[in-house]
C-alpha cells in the first residue's frame, strides 16, 4: 500500500490516447479486463491503456491467453505484473515496437466480463442507503440494531450478472397491490438502479480456514462498478423473512474493467464510522483498516432516456456520492464473509450495496431520489421520472482523483430496460 513509481503522476505513454488528463485509463491505472475479436472468438485477457487494450499474452506476460492465470497469481506476484506493464508501457521503454502489435483498439472489439463470476453476494454498506430506505419500509426503525454490528448482505445470483451494455426485458414478478388481497404477476412498475461497486476475488481462502483483516486485501483482485438493477414492487412483497431474491435476480450490469488495489494506493482513507456507531468486533478491526482501509471514490449515476436519445441530447447526471461514506471496508467484507469457514472462489463478486451521500439529491437509487416514488424527478427534457422507463439507459461512472495523483477512472456500466416480454 505504499506509493512506488507506478503512481508517478508525471509518468506519460507511448501509447499517446493514455496521456490525455480526461482519460480514465492512464498509465497509473492498468486495469484487467477480457476482450475478444469476434463472437466466437476466444477470450483474451488484456489490460486497458488510454483507447487501446493490451494483449498480455502477445505482449509475453503471460503464457495463456486466459485471464485465470492473472487472477492465480499472489498479490505481490499481481504488483509484480503491474510494474512490468508499466514499465513496457512508459515513454521510451525498449518494449514499444513490440507490444505495439499486442494493442487493439478498444472500441474495435468485444468487452467481456473480467472473468466467469463463481458466486455473487451483494452487502449493504451504505449507511445512507440504507437509512433512507429503512425509513421508507419501516419509519419507526430504519436502521435495524444489527446494522453498526454486522456486514448486513445476501447472496445473489451470479449467472445473470453481465458486462457493460447489458440489455434486458422488464422483468415479471408478484406484485401485491396496495388494497388487493391478492398477488399478481406483473411486469414490474418499480424499475430500479443501485449504484454499487464490485469487489473481485483474486484468490479464494479454503473451506473452513477463515481470512483475517491483516491478510483480507491480498485476496482482492480489485473494483469495478455494479449496477443491481430491482424490482422495487417484487421487493416489497418478497423480501420478508429471507431478503431479495426474483426482485435483483434477472441482471446486474457490472463495469469490465478491474480496478487494483494498487492503482487504488493513492487514494486510501481513514474510514469514516458515524460517532455513535460501536467500535466493530476485533475480526473486523486491523490498524491499518483504521487508518487507510477506505477509498476515496467518485461515484456517479447518468441517465438517457428513449427520447433524449432520439432527440441527440446526451445523458443527464442524476446523482453523486462517494465510496467513503459505506459503513465498512472492504477488508470488512472479505473478513466478515469467511468468518464461518465460508470459501470464497477466484472470480467470487462482492457487491457493497448501494452507495448514497448524506444528502437527499446523492441517493444511489430512484427509489431515494423520488422518495419511494411519490416525488417525480423532472429531467431537462421536461421528462418526468419516479421509476425508470421502456428505454431507459442507466450509466454508472466512477473516478478518483486527489492532489499529487494522477486521477483514474471505471470506465462506464452501461445497462438498458427494454420493454417487458409478451
Ligand atoms: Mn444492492
Amino acid at each position: 500500500m505504499t506509493l512506488d513509481a507506478t503512481h508517478n503522476p508525471l509518468a506519460h505513454s507511448w501509447v499517446e490516447s493514455a496521456n490525455d488528463p480526461c482519460c480514465d485509463f492512464p498509465i497509473q491505472n492498468l486495469p484487467f479486463g477480457r476482450f475478444r475479436l469476434g463472437p466466437h472468438a476466444e477470450w483474451r485477457a488484456g489490460v486497458a491503456i488510454g483507447a487501446q487494450v493490451l494483449d498480455l499474452q502477445q505482449a509475453g506476460l503471460l503464457d495463456s491467453a486466459d485471464m485465470a492465470a492473472v487472477m492465480a497469481l499472489s498479490a505481490s506476484q499481481r504488483r509484480a505484473l503491474r510494474h512490468r506493464l508499466f514499465e513496457g508501457l512508459r515513454s521510451g521503454s525498449h518494449l514499444q515496437s513490440h507490444w505495439e502489435l499486442a494493442l487493439f483498439v478498444r472500441s474495435e472489439v468485444e468487452i467481456g466480463l473480467p472473468c466467469p463470476v463463481g458466486d455473487y453476494t451483494d452487502f449493504y454498506t451504505g449507511i445512507h442507503h440504507a437509512t433512507t430506505v429503512g425509513k421508507l419500509f419501516r419509519p419507526d426503525a430504519p436502521l435495524l440494531p444489527n446494522y453498526h454490528w454486522v456486514p448486513i448482505g445476501y447472496h445473489g445470483r451470479a449467472s445473470s450478472i453481465a458486462a457493460s451494455g447489458q440489455c434486458f426485458h422488464r422483468p415479471h414478478g408478484q406484485v401485491m397491490a396496495a388494497g388487493d388481497s391478492a398477488p399478481q404477476l406483473l411486469p414490474t412498475r418499480r424499475m430500479d438502479y443501485e449504484l454499487e461497486l464490485a469487489i473481485w476475488v483474486a484468490q479464494g481462502n479454503a473451506l473452513g480456514e477463515p481470512v483475517c483483516m491483516q491478510q483480507a486485501e491480498d485476496h482482492v483482485w480489485g473494483l469495478s462498478l455494479l449496477n443491481d438493477w430491482s424490482a422495487r414492487d417484487v421487493q416489497a412483497w418478497e423480501y420478508q423473512p429471507l431478503g431479495p431474491f426474483l426482485a435483483k435476480n434477472f441482471a446486474t450490469t457490472v463495469s469490465p474493467w478491474v480496478v487494483t488495489l494498487d492503482a487504488l494506493a493513492p487514494f486510501r482513507s481513514k474510514p469514516l464510522r458515524p460517532a455513535d456507531a460501536p467500535q466493530p468486533l476485533p475480526y473486523l478491526d486491523s490498524p491499518a483498516n483504521r487508518s487507510s482501509g477506505a477509498f476515496d471514490i467518485e461515484l456517479e449515476v447518468w441517465l438517457q432516456t428513449a427520447a433524449m436519445q432520439a432527440a441527440g441530447l446526451a445523458a443527464q447526471r442524476l446523482s453523486q456520492s462517494n465510496y467513503l461514506d459505506a459503513c465498512w471496508t472492504l477488508a470488512q467484507l472479505l473478513a466478515h464473509h469467511t468468518v464461518n469457514g465460508c470459501n470464497l472462489r477466484a472470480g467470487d463478486v462482492l457487491g457493497t450495496g448501494t452507495l448514497s451521500g448524506p444528502q437527499a439529491e446523492q441517493g444511489g437509487s430512484l427509489l431515494e431520489l423520488s422518495q419511494g416514488g411519490k416525488l417525480p424527478l423532472t429531467l431537462h427534457n421536461g421528462e418526468q421520472r419516479t421509476f425508470l422507463e421502456d428505454g431507459d439507459t442507466v450509466i454508472l461512472k466512477a473516478y478518483a482523483e486527489r492532489a499529487g495523483a494522477r486521477r483514474i477512472g471505471f470506465g462506464e456500466c452501461r445497462g438498458t430496460v427494454l420493454a417487458a416480454r409478451v
